[in-house]
């Protein structure tokens, strides 16, 4: 009530101003009435002045655009003034808070890794986010307001608004190149419309590569079941002698030994995709591996090639033993086995000016024609299916070369030329390469520290 003070003083001074006035208009004239008179009206005239004037001025900034204050008048104006900016600040404060929330959950949608598109009752579109934009093939901004079924004419998506029936995702292509989407709608509000569209394409490629991988190890066990299951059948029913017995047993063991390969395999690419990335601080010796290596190949070869494989690298690599022995006798056991008999095969060590380094298999095979190349590491991809059967192999070698230099940081390289031979190449990288010489210090502190503690 801090205005009702001023209020009640300025009615008594427009009283007092009229009460002058109508003394004076009496003494001047002798008429009492018309003193009385004229002092009312000059009271209840000023009154109506400073009000009219200062009422002007509040609606004055009323009608402005209230940048600066309200009129600081006292009284009844002055707190009616102070109280509708006080009411307007709080409502532009309320606005700006609103606006900034909305911003906040709209950039939030926008992050989202889904698309995410709101259509009004009328299918216009009020808002998309750039994933939604990307998979519908819209422009973000341009597009607003435009009704979603004349820009995107898939009749597969129109028919589903249209039905209005959203219980089951659609799938469908996507609007900018190759992809799959799978798009969910939701309903809210008065009829609007809440389009999310996901991109599922790599799962579906990851679903499918499953289905063909099962598929594959399937087709790759029943066939040796299938031939032992015959073999069985053969001892069964036939009165064999000793030396066919022999035989058969013999065929028998050869595919018993091909699906004890195969399930080796298929747990070692397990294995290599279910455990944790090797620690670059466990050196092994390539001129170890390589040993081990060569020995082996000139089992499986028994004379029938040329081998050079122990190059003598003096180089010691990063990682687990087992694993980068395995990619390397893969490498080199093919090259035994598709080599044919008198050819050539080499095993190079080259160091790289970045102290990068690459083990290069190369072999005067019959080599690999481009168009197989890039395909070579999947699992079961067999260039000659029956060439591969023949010596034992799985299709599986190089899909587990390349994740196991995979998960050493390097990588697997092949060259070939059909008719001239091959060339697979091992880069690892210079983190994971270094010089015999360069660690025997450390390693033999190593080593004694090791033999002391097993005491
Ligand atoms: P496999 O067990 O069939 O040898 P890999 O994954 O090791 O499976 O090899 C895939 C295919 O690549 C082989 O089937 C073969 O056709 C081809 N290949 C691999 N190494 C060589 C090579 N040194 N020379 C020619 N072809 C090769």
């Amino acid at each position: 009530m801090t205005w009702l003070l001023p209020r009640l003083l300025m009615a008594f001074g427009a009283a007092l101003f009229g009460f002058v006035i109508g003394v004076a208009v009496h003494a001047v004239t002798g008429f009492q009435g018309l003193g009385l008179g004229i002092g009312t009206v000059a009271g209840v005239g000023m009154l109506l002045l400073v009000d009219a004037v200062r009422g002007h001025r509040l609606l004055r900034w009323l009608r402005g655009n209230q940048q600066d204050n309200a009129p600081r008048d006292t009284g009844l104006w002055g707190e009616l003034g102070y109280r509708v900016e006080r009411a307007m600040r709080d409502r532009d404060r309320a606005v700006a808070r609103g606006r900034l929330e909305l911003e906040q959950f709209l950039s939030a949608i926008e992050a989202s890794p889904n698309g995410v598109l709101m259509l009004d009752a009328q299918e216009h579109i009020l808002w998309c986010n750039r994933v939604a934009a990307d998979h519908f093939a819209l422009d973000p901004k341009r597009d607003l307001q435009q009704r979603i079924t004349n820009l995107v004419r898939a009749p597969a998506f129109v028919a589903y608004l249209q039905a209005g029936r959203f219980g089951e995702p659609l799938v469908l292509g996507n609007g900018r190149g190759p992809g799959t989407l799978s798009i969910i709608v939701r309903e809210y509000g008065e009829g609007q419309r809440l389009v999310l569209s996901l991109d599922i394409t790599e799962r579906l490629r990851s679903e499918a590569m499953r289905r063909d991988f099962v598929a594959n190890v399937s087709h790759e066990i029943r066939t040796p079941l299938t031939v032992l299951a015959g073999f069985i059948e053969t001892l069964h029913s036939l009165p064999l002698t000793a030396v066919e017995r022999e035989r058969v047993l013999v065929l028998m063991t050869q595919q018993t030994q091909r699906m004890q390969t195969l399930v080796s395999d298929l747990l070692t690419l397990a294995q290599l995709e279910g455990s944790p990335r090797p620690a670059p601080d466990r050196w092994a010796s390539l001129d170890g591996l390589l040993m081990r290596i060569a020995a082996d190949a000139d089992v499986l070869s028994a004379g029938r090639h040329r081998l050079r494989l122990k190059p003598e690298t003096g180089v010691e690599l990063a990682g687990i033993e087992s694993e980068l022995l395995s990619a390397i006798a893969n490498l080199v056991t093919n090259a035994v086995r598709y080599t044919p008999d008198g050819g050539d095969i080499e095993l190079v060590w080259r160091q790289l000016d970045d102290g990068s380094g690459e083990l290069i298999v190369i072999d005067t095979g019959p080599g690999i024609a481009r168009e197989h190349i890039p395909r070579l590491t999947e699992r079961f991809y067999r260039v000659d299916g029956s060439r591969s059967r023949e010596t034992g192999g799985t299709g599986l070698g190089l899909s587990i070369v390349k994740h196991v230099m995979q998960r050493h940081g390097g990588e697997l390289l092949i060259q070939s030329d059909v008719g001239k031979g091959s060339r697979f190449r091992l880069v690892f990288p210079a983190a994971r390469v270094r010089q015999a010489s360069d660690s025997a210090l450390g390693d033999e502190a190593a080593f004694s520290v090791g033999v002391l503690s097993d005491h």
